[in-house]
């Protein structure tokens, strides 16, 4: 095992410490959403700019979600001792890229390739 036991110690942390930030931004923008606007005369160009900002909203909601599941995925990989593997090539993660992005699930060089491709 490569990685120090401090060192995932410190990750956890910091993990716990963003899946509960991730949580309460979450649940604050879906107050928002389903909390009323609209209680005023509005005309159309309101409403029609109140609909732009809600799937804003849903869209961020969406990229934390997928954030929060893969910080979920990191904290169970803790639990399982398979933390800092690649999921791609299994070969372990450099602990300055978890450091950076301790929810990450590739090493940088398939992420890249990952990337690559997807564009
Ligand atoms: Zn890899």
């Amino acid at each position: 095992m490569p990685l120090s036991k401090a060192f995932l110690k410190k990750i956890k942390k910091a993990l716990l410490q963003k899946k509960e930030e991730l949580a309460k931004s979450i649940s604050e923008e879906v107050d928002g959403i389903q909390g009323g606007q609209g209680h005023h005369l509005a005309d159309v160009e309101d409403l029609a700019s109140e609909a732009t900002d809600e799937s804003i909203v849903s869209s961020i909601i969406e990229m934390e979600s997928a954030e929060l599941e893969q910080i979920e995925r990191a904290l169970d990989a803790l639990d399982d001792d398979t933390y800092g593997i690649c999921e791609s090539c299994n070969e372990p993660i450099r602990a300055a890229r978890l450091e950076a992005l301790p929810f990450a699930d590739m090493c940088i060089d398939c992420k890249r390739l990952q990337e690559k491709k997807r564009f």
